[in-house]
Formats: C-alpha cells, sequence, structure tokens
C-alpha cells in the first residue's frame, strides 16, 4: 500500500487522534522494553477513541493490512509491517468504591493500578514490573507476587470491552460472550483490541496479613557455585501461599562470579517470615537484607529489569521440578556466555517460584499451565545484533539443561514468556486447548489482522 493511502486514514479519525508515518529509525520513537525484532510500520496511531479504532481495524481488514496493539510496550512482538496502534497514553483509571472494582483502559501500568488500589486500602493481582501494561498482562493469564495468594490476573478479570477485527465492539464477560471470555482470558492478546477492562480488587491487610499495608522483603545472596545446596534447598521446600519467592541468576554490574539473588516477599510477621527462610538463611548467604516495604512500593526493586532499550528477549520454561544436574547445566552454560564477554554481562536466568494452589481452584480462562509452580526464564540481554546468535544459544542451552536433556519432552510455556519458537500445544498445554484458542481466532479475525502467536 503506498504512502499516500495510508495518509488518507488520517481524514477518517477524529482530531483527538494522530496519524504518523516513521522517518528515522523506528527503535528510536518506539521506546520498547525490547528492539528486537522490532519492525518498522507503515503507521502508527496515537488514539483514545473506540470509534476510531474501529475505522482504524476496518481500515486494515479492508486493505490486508495487519494491525499491532501497543499498551505498555514489554513485548517482543509488538510491532509488525501494518499499523501499530499505539493505546499508550490512554491511561485513564477509574475505581468504583460501590464494588471496589477498577476499570482500565489499555495504557495504564501495573504500577499505576497498585496504586489506585493501595489508596483504598485494596490490592490487586500485578506482575513484578512496575512499567508492564495491566491490560496485556491480564489478557494473558498474569503472574505475579500476589498469585500464591489471589490465583492469577484472569481469576480476578471482570469484563472488557472488545473491537474484533470486523470492528465490532463487544462486551465480554462471564455473562456477555462467554465463550469469547473464556479465550479473552488467557489468549486474549490475538483476538482483537481491549479498549477497556474491568478487574477486581481485594482487601489489602487482610491478603498481606498485616495492620500496616506493607510486606516483609529479603534480598538473600549465594554465589552459584553453591547451586547444589541452594537446589536441594528448593526442591525440598513447598513454599506456603503467603511467600512469594523470585530468584535470579546474574552477573554482578562490577563484574566477578555469577551469583544468585533471591528477591523474597513474604506476606505476614518478620517473625513468621525469618521462619519460613530459616533454610535459606542457614545456608550461610554472602549477602542478606530484610526489611517493610510498602505494599504499593513491592515491585520498585524490579525496575531495571523493566529498562528500555537494547535487545531483549524471554526464552521461558515451566517446569515441575528443579534437579541438580539441570540446575548445574545451566549454571554451566552462563558461564560460557560470559566468557564470550563483549556485550552479554546483562543476560541472565529468573525464577518465579509461586504456589499455585489458590490458583489451581480456578479453571478461569484458556490458561494451561495452572500445574506449575516454577517458572524458568532465560533473559537474553545485550547491545549489538552480532550477539543474537550466542544469546539464543544461550537460552536454548538452558531450556535444554532443565529439562533434563530432552527440551521437546514435556516442553510448556507460559505465551507471556514465550520465545517465538513454540509450538501451539507447548504453549495451550493440549492440542484440544490449542485448537479452541485457533478457532476463536479464526471466528473473530478471519483475515489475521492481530498478532498471531
Ligand atoms: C520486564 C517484564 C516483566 C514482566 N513481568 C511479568 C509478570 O510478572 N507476570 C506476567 O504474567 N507477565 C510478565 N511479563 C510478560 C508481560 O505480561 C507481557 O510481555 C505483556 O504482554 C506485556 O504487556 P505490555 O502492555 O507492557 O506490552 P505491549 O508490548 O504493549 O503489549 C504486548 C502485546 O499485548 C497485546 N496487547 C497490548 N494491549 C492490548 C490491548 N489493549 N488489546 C489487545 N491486545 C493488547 C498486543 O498483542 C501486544 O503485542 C513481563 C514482561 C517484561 C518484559
Amino acid at each position: 500500500m503506498a504512502v499516500a493511502d495510508i495518509t488518507s486514514l488520517e481524514s477518517l479519525l477524529s482530531p483527538s487522534s494522530t496519524l504518523t508515518i516513521p522517518t528515522k529509525p523506528f527503535t528510536e520513537d518506539y521506546n520498547n522494553w525490547t528492539n528486537y525484532a522490532v519492525i518498522t510500520p507503515k503507521a502508527v496511531i496515537k488514539t483514545t477513541s473506540e470509534p476510531d479504532i474501529q475505522t482504524v481495524v476496518r481500515f486494515a481488514a479492508e486493505h490486508n493490512l495487519r494491525v499491532s496493539v501497543r499498551g505498555g510496550g514489554h513485548s517482543v512482538f509488538n510491532s509488525c509491517d501494518g499499523i501499530i496502534l499505539d493505546l499508550a497514553g490512554w491511561d485513564e483509571i477509574v475505581y468504583d468504591d460501590d464494588d471496589d472494582t477498577i476499570r482500565v483502559r489499555p495504557g495504564v501500568l501495573g504500577g499505576k493500578v497498585m496504586e489506585v488500589a493501595g489508596e483504598r486500602g485494596r490490592c490487586v493481582l500485578s506482575g513484578t514490573c512496575n512499567t508492564v501494561g495491566v491490560t496485556s498482562l491480564y489478557l494473558s493469564g498474569g503472574l505475579g507476587p500476589l498469585t500464591p495468594k489471589l490465583g492469577m490476573a484472569i481469576d480476578s478479570l471482570l469484563s472488557a470491552r472488545l473491537i474484533t477485527a470486523s470492528g465490532e465492539l463487544l462486551t465480554v464477560s462471564p455473562e456477555s460472550n462467554p465463550e469469547v471470555f473464556h479465550v479473552l482470558a488467557g489468549a486474549g492478546q490475538t483476538l482483537g483490541v481491549v479498549t477497556e477492562m474491568q478487574i477486581k480488587t481485594h482487601p489489602l491487610n487482610e491478603t498481606l496479613n498485616t495492620a500496616d499495608e506493607t510486606v516483609f522483603f529479603a534480598s538473600i545472596t549465594f554465589p552459584a557455585s553453591r547451586v547444589a545446596e541452594i537446589t536441594d534447598l528448593l526442591s525440598s521446600t513447598k513454599w506456603d501461599e503467603n511467600t512469594a519467592v523470585y530468584l535470579m541468576l546474574l552477573s554482578p554490574p562490577e563484574g566477578g562470579a555469577p551469583l544468585f539473588v533471591f528477591s523474597i516477599s513474604y506476606y505476614g510477621s518478620d517473625e513468621d517470615a525469618k521462619r519460613i527462610l530459616k533454610g535459606l538463611y542457614d545456608l550461610k548467604p554472602i549477602a542478606e537484607t530484610a526489611k517493610r516495604v510498602p505494599y504499593v512500593r513491592m515491585n520498585d526493586g524490579g525496575e531495571g529489569f523493566g529498562e528500555r532499550g537494547e535487545f531483549k528477549r524471554m526464552m521461558g520454561v515451566g517446569l515441575k521440578r528443579m534437579s541438580v544436574e539441570g540446575m548445574k547445566g545451566m549454571v554451566e552454560a552462563y558461564e560460557n556466555l560470559l566468557a564470550v564477554g563483549g556485550d552479554l554481562g546483562k543476560c541472565g536466568v529468573l525464577f518465579e517460584l509461586l504456589g499455585m494452589d489458590v490458583a489451581r481452584k480456578s479453571s478461569i480462562g484458556v490458561y494451561a499451565h495452572r500445574d506449575i509452580d516454577i517458572w524458568c526464564i532465560p533473559l537474553l540481554w545485550y547491545s549489538h545484533p552480532e550477539s543474537h546468535a550466542i544469546a539464543e544459544k544461550f537460552g536454548r542451552d538452558v531450556r535444554k539443561a532443565l529439562k533434563g536433556g530432552d527440551v521437546s519432552e514435556d516442553m510448556v510455556v507460559y505465551p507471556a514468556f514465550r520465545a517465538g519458537d513454540e509450538t501451539p500445544e507447548e504453549l495451550w498445554g493440549s492440542k484440544e486447548t490449542a485448537e479452541k484458542v485457533a478457532g476463536m481466532k479464526a471466528k473473530l479475525d478471519t483475515k489475521g489482522v492481530f498478532l498471531k502467536f
């Protein structure tokens, strides 16, 4: 399609919406979490208008153009060669005091929704990073530090307004278009444009077992060479619903041998937290800090992870168990990567150990991995495109080591942590669910306008 034709779309939009044709290298303007696989589109449209979004998607369907929706800008898969619908500026958020729910527009970020809930003595299921978009997180399933207490984000999803590829605006909830709601809750990123979402909030102090809206937060560090003892401890510990454990294998910025750094939130008293974490403290970490953090600040430590720019990818894999052999293989793969030197030092491996007992009580949506309590996410992070291949090899090596040598056996991947090379069954857990997702996609997006997993 010629530039002149796409600019004709501008005249169909209201004055509050803007259409821009990218001229300079697109990554400079896009300010995405990652520049990996960013594609320069024909046009970027910024809007806060549902009728304009309907116009854009109808135009795209008619002209066989792809549309990518952008909210918080943390995905590897949020650009295309057609139209980018950039909804980052649409960040209206409304708290409803009558039923303690929150309505968010597509640009609202995780930190903001925590803040608005926290002001009312309420909390929400959000991810680990304040700058990730709320809508997208809820559409993909949504894991976060409160998952052990509250389940997944989709378990707190009440309804959404969805514009499909035909331009139709649907209200989607368990009562209205329930079959669409079922797929939206987990695979919603592929169905259309969600212009508003209503989510549940939860009582803050009651959820956190506290009286002062704070969380116990511990940082505990070990040399990665202690991998066997740490793995033994982790595999023999069942964390309760009050504990959210994040573990990062990283290279210290000042250089030196790799480290395991635990970031642990505990919902209860300091004494109970220390009792629960005794096994870790008994291993004699090389550094430890513990403090109480206000709920609304509990994700602040993860801000570096949300930093925008450079090349980043996740290559997540779900685990039912950790083996010493697999974890040793992972550390070895990491040491091999670091030995290459150059710009690879920010790569690492993140583990999310989030008890899913509460989440397993729900069956909302098509998220397929409620049986998985351990997510491992090799994080590929570098600044030069020449490092693509070596970083990708590292991610594959980690997956392979952790899956005990055979990567194809029992491989499961949470779509929000995907690398892009997974099969539908790996993402959706079974052929049946994969077909359900594909069937709804085919029904609502016949021409494949929106993101395809
Ligand atoms: C640093 C970091 C931390 C993360 N932490 C967590 C975590 O703790 N828990 C977790 O579950 N996941 C987490 N994720 C994964 C994250 O949830 C997904 O990458 C999510 O898609 C990012 O949302 P976004 O709005 O920021 O990104 P965007 O790139 O803006 O959006 C990602 C995709 O979502 C779809 N989308 C966005 N907005 C809409 C909309 N309004 N309607 C329809 N589709 C839409 C589009 O397909 C888009 O390509 C994390 C990712 C990163 C990079």
